[in-house]
């Protein structure tokens, strides 16, 4: 399909991706706490208190994969994840766009 043929929505839509694709850092996964024991001999983790981590966690091709996340990561891997999903969804509306253009034969 010709460009010209985009609307005008659809046009804005598309470089606006472009835009923040360009222009931000995103990953996808999604993040976990997870509860740890230290090995600590006199930590209270080993009455149960256990220590607090994140992980992002995602799966490839069937393997789940996990990164740990230290804490002064943790709001920018925030971000990051917001930032894929909001791509993905954005992606999804163009998609809908393409999709109602095969449905109603628009070529
Ligand atoms: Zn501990």
């Amino acid at each position: 399909m010709h460009r010209s043929k985009m609307s005008v929505e659809e046009r804005n839509k598309r470089s606006r991706l472009t835009q923040i694709i360009h222009s931000r850092e995103f990953v996808r996964g999604t993040l976990t706490m997870r509860w740890k024991v230290c090995g600590r001999p006199n930590c209270k983790c080993i009455q149960g208190q256990k220590h607090p981590a994140l992980y992002l966690v995602h799966s490839k091709d069937g393997c789940k994969k996990q990164l740990y996340i230290p804490k002064r990561w943790e709001g920018k891997v925030r971000e990051w994840v917001e930032q894929y999903k909001d791509i993905q969804e954005r992606l999804e509306e163009i998609s809908c766009i393409c999709w109602d253009k095969i449905w109603k034969r628009e070529e």
